[in-house]
């Protein structure tokens, strides 16, 4: 039997593969999965199109096989499997795809879920093994081959004997070296974990042999408080939950399934304040779980917090925590997205043109703020425990990246209102004010309780305009970027004019101010350069003084700046 040698291209390009395209090591096994899978899949399609078929859907599966002793790990299907000729031409061509081609070959077919195309994926497995025998028997063939391979410097192929259609691939694992361990892929616990992590909704089963203890029963003479004796035995299970949750139908579902997917995936350890599930069929195609969070994560407000959602393509994880899909306002958003429109790159673990994502990402933003919108009006109770948990960042995203996305959270933010006692939005703010009254007025402070003591409000609220209370060192920032509301412009009660229609006190200040002009200038001397000015008050009532801000900074924002290092 001759060693036939890989093609040139081929040999550096899978020297390249092993040594350096994928990230994780571990996902070897999602590639040889998705092989397997796409192989039912396309004896599936053979059946729709072939009446001397049938489909029994629970000759379906895939298995995966650890054996310690002779160090190996196999992954058997009962796909469609290879003739000689497709050993040769899909796994002797690296970057050479036999799915792309069934696609293309199948095009009229509906609902493809192929997952195959960049025809490298098989090779992944190098990453972990020294050796890959792979023994197939194509359906409609008796014939069955097999296939080896110890890495770049070649392959053989000849017959061999195989008693059902399909195919297994047998890896001979890597020994461990100083700097690299392999013995977990021998390990049915991770192998288990890795199978769930990548591959929890390829849509056929994946078994397992899985080795558990159990009490044995107790023997008639035993004493009662005798520890039970534990007996081993193994079953064979299915590992994957086959059908994604955000496939099925919305009015299966209940908001326990969703609670439970929060909790499975865990996004959280808190329950979900909301969920969203979304199944666009627009422009760009794709479903979504989103999640908002009740609690605020221990680390949010830190830099170690990482926003992101996780990224399937057609049911197969590509990423933990795709950042690009969300906005850093809304980075405390969980959950994930599956979509077929993505361009994956051969590692898959890098995207190749971010156009899908990016239309993907700004739809998600705006379904988060209509959600957002509507638990305002519908849901205040579970809006204002999630402004408490998450207000602080939108006001922050009001303010960062120079007020470019003030227009999409100047209607989420609240403040305290000096007159409902609660928090309030500036549309409620606004359509509450007088018609003579022209600015949205605001007071800041450290607390609400030391705010409503501040002499400065005096005036505004015995016109009987409403205040809002800001309380957060962000608020007057974020007030300030957004400048106006509605037309309305915002106006701090301690600023030096207030814009409020003069009446017979403003006389009697005028006065004040002539007759005891000679006494202001003495206090301003004695108090140095701590004040710009001494006036008489237009605006006090029961306070015998009060401090008023001329420029573009209030006095609350000229304390912050002042704390900040420079
Ligand atoms: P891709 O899956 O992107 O096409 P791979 O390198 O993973 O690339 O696989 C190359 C080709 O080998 C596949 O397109 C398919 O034709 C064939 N193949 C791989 N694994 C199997 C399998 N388990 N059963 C049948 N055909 C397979
Ligand atoms: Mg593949």
């Amino acid at each position: 039997m001759t060693k036939k040698q890989f093609q040139a291209e081929s040999k550096r390009l899978l020297e390249m593969m092993i040594n350096s395209i994928y990230t994780h090591r571990e996902i070897f096994l999602r590639e040889l999965i998705s092989n397997a899978s796409d192989a039912i899949d396309k004896i599936y399609y053979k059946t729709l199109t072939d009446d001397s078929l049938t489909f029994h859907k629970e000759d379906y599966y895939v298995k995966i096989k650890p054996n310690k002793e002779t160090r190996t790990l196999t992954i058997s299907d009962t796909g469609i499997g290879m003739t000689a000729e497709e050993l040769e031409n899909n796994l002797g061509i690296i970057a050479k795809s036999g799915s792309l081609a069934f696609k293309k070959e199948n095009q009229a077919q509906d609902g493809h879920n192929i997952i195959g195309q960049f025809g490298v994926g098989f090779y992944a497995a190098f990453m972990v093994a020294d050796e890959v025998t792979v023994i197939t028997r194509a359906l409609g063939s008796d014939q069955a081959y097999k296939w080896h391979s110890e890495g770049a410097d070649g392959y053989t192929i000849e017959p061999t004997d195989k008693e059902t259609v399909g195919t297994d691939i047998i890896l001979s694992i890597k020994e461990n070296t100083e700097d690299d361990q392999y013995d977990e892929y021998l390990d049915e616990y991770r192998l288990r974990n890795i199978v769930k992590k990548y591959s929890d909704f390829i849509r056929y089963p994946i078994k397992m042999d899985v080795t558990s203890s159990r009490p044995a029963e107790k023997a008639e003479d035993a004493a009662e408080d005798a520890q039970p004796e534990y007996v081993e035995y193994t079953e064979e299970q299915t590992i994957n939950s086959m059908i994604p949750i955000w496939r099925k139908n919305k009015s299966e579902l209940t908001d326990e399934d969703y609670n439970n997917f929060y909790q499975e995936k865990r996004y959280g350890f808190d329950k979900p304040l909301k969920h969203l599930h979304i199944s666009a069929d627009g422009a760009v195609v794709y479903n979504a779980i989103l999640f908002i969070p009740e609690n605020t994560p221990f680390d949010y407000y830190t830099k170690e917090y990482e926003k992101g959602l996780e990224l399937y393509s057609n049911g197969v994880l590509i990423m933990d925590k795709c950042g690009d899909l969300l906005p850093d306002y809304f980075s405390f958003v969980k959950g994930m997205v599956d979509s077929e429109d993505l361009s994956l790159n051969i590692s898959r673990e890098l995207l190749q043109h971010d156009r899908q994502l990016k239309l993907i990402a700004k739809n998600i933003k705006n379904k988060i703020k209509s959600q957002l919108q509507s638990m305002i009006k519908d849901e205040r109770d579970s809006y204002e425990k999630f402004y408490q948990s998450f207000g602080r960042q939108l006001k922050f995203g009001v303010y960062n990246d120079y007020g470019m996305h003030k227009d999409d959270l100047q209607d989420l933010i609240m403040f305290y209102s000096s007159k409902e006692k609660k928090l309030v939005t500036l549309a409620e703010y606004v359509s509450r004010m007088p018609e003579e009254q022209k600015y949205i007025y605001y007071a800041a402070g450290d607390s609400i309780e030391r705010i409503e003591k501040l002499p400065q409000t005096e005036m505004v609220a015995d016109k009987g305009y409403e205040i809002m209370y800001l309380t957060d060192d962000i608020d007057e920032f974020a007030i300030k970027i957004i400048s106006a509301y509605k037309e309305k412009e915002f106006k701090s009660v301690s600023s030096g004019d207030l814009g409020i229609e003069p009446d017979e006190k403003d006389e009697a200040a005028e006065a004040e101010q002539n007759e005891s002009q000679e006494l202001f200038t003495a206090m301003k001397d004695v108090l140095g350069g701590k004040v710009k000015d001494v006036r008489a008050s237009k605006r006090l009532k029961s306070h015998p003084v009060c401090l008023t801000s001329e420029g573009e900074l209030s006095i609350e924002m000229e304390k912050i700046l002042q704390m900040m290092p420079n």
